[in-house]
């Protein structure tokens, strides 16, 4: 848990949510700002800054986040259509949040590249 970190505090309960899916490590929560139809965060409880921080420790915790995400992704319907899985990491990324998190978008069609 880091002070003043958003994510930590809706991980903790502390700023409520409505989850689409949770467990012991891991919770997925709609985006407060959609950027597409259905826009879900998907982030560990654990506090991890960054892609760029994640250490060997998190392995585990990492592959269970992309294992979960396509579970989460056809539990919202996504998975006869598509959709797109983004991880904005630090300034360049367009990272605002800073504890590590995967963007699931979908519900239109995405265009590339990104802006
Ligand atoms: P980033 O730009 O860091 O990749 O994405 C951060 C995302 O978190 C943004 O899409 C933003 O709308 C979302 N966000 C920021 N604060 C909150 C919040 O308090 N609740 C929820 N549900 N989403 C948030």
């Amino acid at each position: 848990m880091q002070q003043d970190c958003i994510f930590c505090k809706i991980a903790q309960k502390e700023v409520p949510v409505q989850p689409v899916y949770e467990d012991e490590q891991i919770i997925a929560f709609p985006d407060i700002n959609p950027a597409a139809p259905v826009h879900v965060l998907v982030i560990p409880k654990k506090h991890i800054a960054n892609l760029l921080e994640i250490t060997p420790d998190d392995r585990a915790l990492a592959g269970h986040i992309m294992a979960v995400i396509p579970q989460v992704a056809a539990r919202l319907g996504l998975a006869e259509d598509g959709f797109r899985v983004v991880i904005n990491t630090k300034d360049n990324g367009g990272q605002t949040v800073h504890h590590l998190h995967c963007h699931i978008l979908g519900g239109r069609f995405m265009t590339w590249p990104p802006g």
